[in-house]
């Protein structure tokens, strides 16, 4: 019996209307190696609907100027666009203010931005971050380089063998010298949803801020930044079906207000001159240089268009793939899924006895299935778990129960011939 068939004998197929979602992305009418694509590879970007598509390509067509600068007709269209799209994207975190939403070039650069504008001024010799074994490259190094700069020290936040933050070594970890914790919503390698809100509570109570890598949750659902009460919370656009070189800080508007620009450049002045220059307020002073435009376009239609989606019956969805995953694959000998969150969001992270991680990913792609393989920039958690890598399917929104039964035929033939 096929996945889906069994899940709808079970009466646990999901009520969300997947075909209607995938008639809305183009992309996924692909033939990729002579067959339907099946795409798996949502947590390194996903794709894109016509909605996102039209709004870029309009917006080029019809409104295309620079942006805060001119008086004429259509940099006054593009810069409400721009604008409108920072309102958009305030009321999808729950933000108190546009004000806080400050674009950057995706998760990384907003990272880059907390670690060495708030790290300038706020950190010294003896200082440390926490960041957990969980986090992706970019959630690291940022802090290492802030770190090296003063002499301040980068400590990692042990996971246990499900690949959780271990709350009672993160406990332990939690004393004056910690000044900052850095932790993703969801980890990109495993799915591992981390309990944000638990995690704010008990480093302010130790007196430090937390910054949450949120890149792998916005695709999920919507986030309230209030509700998890983090001091700073970054994204990339391409995560959440709108364009690459597109993404997000937030962060607490005094924290905001007291912290020195990280590039300079135009836009991000007030008055420039030799004697002294002054910079701009929020959010610009942070945005120097001819920004993306079209990127927050497609943000803003993007956000828009989820709107019109039940994200709760969409999580629902990802969830009922993700069950019928673990279960099918559970039953092909040799392969063994790598943590066991308790809480995990539309991944599957495994290995397979006997063939390399590289080899399944290339065998399923002969098949037209899209996964990753390798580290996910997360060596340090490759480390944790001894593992050189492991292939990672990631769901979204719209994939199937028909994509699951695939991947588990792929994964079936590539261990009749490797295993
Ligand atoms: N953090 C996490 C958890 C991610 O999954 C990624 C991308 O895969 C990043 C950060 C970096 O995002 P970007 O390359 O868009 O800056």
């Amino acid at each position: 019996m096929s996945t889906l068939k069994a899940v709808e004998a079970a009466g646990t197929a999901p009520s969300f209307d997947v075909e209607r979602v995938r008639a809305d992305f183009p992309i996924l009418g692909e033939m990729i190696n002579g067959q339907p694509l099946v795409y798996l590879d949502n947590a390194a970007t996903t794709q894109k609907p016509n909605a996102v598509i039209d709004a870029i390509a309009n917006y080029y067509r019809h409104d295309n100027a620079n942006v805060h600068r001119g008086v004429h007709t259509l940099s006054d269209r593009a810069t409400r666009h721009f604008e409108d799209a920072r309102e958009k994207t305030a009321g999808f975190l729950n933000s108190p203010s546009s004000r806080q939403i400050i674009w950057t070039r995706g998760t990384t650069e907003a990272v880059n931005l907390v670690a060495h504008s708030w790290g300038a001024d706020n950190l010294k010799a003896g200082d440390r971050i926490l960041v957990s074994w969980l986090e992706h490259h970019s959630d690291i190094v940022p802090w290492q380089l802030a770190a090296a700069r003063v002499g301040a020290e980068v400590v990692p936040i042990p996971v246990t063998e499900e690949a959780e933050i271990d709350m009672d070594a993160f406990d332990a970890l939690l004393d004056e010298r910690v000044k900052l914790v850095a932790v993703n919503h969801v980890s990109n390698a495993i799915g591992t949803i981390n309990p944000i809100e638990n995690i704010c509570a008990r480093a302010h109570a130790a007196g430090a801020l937390v910054l949450v890598d949120g890149a792998q949750a916005v695709g999920h659902w919507d986030v309230d930044v209030q509700a998890l009460g983090c001091d700073f919370y970054c994204f990339s656009a391409h995560k959440l079906f709108a364009p690459t070189g597109m993404g997000v800080l937030w962060g607490r508007e005094a924290l905001l207000e007291a912290m020195t620009p990280f590039l300079g450049g135009g836009e991000m002045i007030e008055t420039v001159s030799f004697a002294g220059t002054t910079f701009n307020g929020l959010p610009f002073k942070f945005e120097a240089g001819t920004p993306n435009i079209a990127g927050a376009v497609g943000l803003g239609a993007a956000i828009d268009y989820l709107s019109l989606i039940d994200r709760d019956a969409a999580a629902g969805h990802e969830d009922a793939l993700l069950t019928a995953t673990l279960e099918a694959a559970s039953e092909i000998p040799g392969v063994r899924r790598i943590g066991a969150p308790k809480r995990s969001a539309g991944i599957f992270s495994f290995v397979m006895d006997g063939c390399h991680p590289s080899d399944v990913g290339m065998l399923l792609d002969e098949q037209g299935i899209a996964v990753r393989t390798g580290h996910h920039c997360a060596q340090p958690l490759m480390s944790r778990f001894e593992l050189p890598g492991t292939v990672r399917a990631s769901f979204s929104m719209y994939n199937t129960l028909d994509d699951v039964d695939r991947l588990i035929a792929g994964l079936k033939k590539a261990q009749s011939l490797f295993g």
